[in-house]
């Protein structure tokens, strides 16, 4: 990762994603940014239960550079592998169940 974070100044969602007002919805920056500078589809990703993925785990970014594409199940993996030095047993299976919690509503 070789640039630097793209940090959003505008509002902030209470997720710590910026938020922006695109074809007249809100989206998270990093979202709007994938689909302009990456092709990311939002309708189909919206389908699939794909996400924006930060490389950088920089919530207000929005450097295409940092971000990639996974399923809801990717970015919590990509989080755990990061946090799991500083977490603890304990806190790894809360999110886990909350993650579970997502997918069955989603259904
Ligand atoms: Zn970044």
């Amino acid at each position: 990762m070789d640039s630097e974070c793209w940090e959003f100044n505008g509002t902030i969602a209470t997720g710590g994603y910026g938020i922006i007002s695109f074809n007249g919805r809100s989206y998270g920056t990093h979202v709007v940014s994938a689909h302009l500078f990456k092709g990311f589809d939002l309708d189909t990703a919206a389908i699939l239960g794909l996400e924006i993925c930060h490389i950088c785990d920089n919530r207000r970014c929005w450097n295409p550079e940092h971000l990639f594409v996974g399923t809801k199940r990717d970015n919590f993996d990509d989080m755990l592998n990061k946090r799991k030095a500083k977490k603890s047993a304990i806190e790894i299976i809360l999110l886990a169940m909350e993650l579970n919690k997502g997918e069955s509503n989603g259904t």
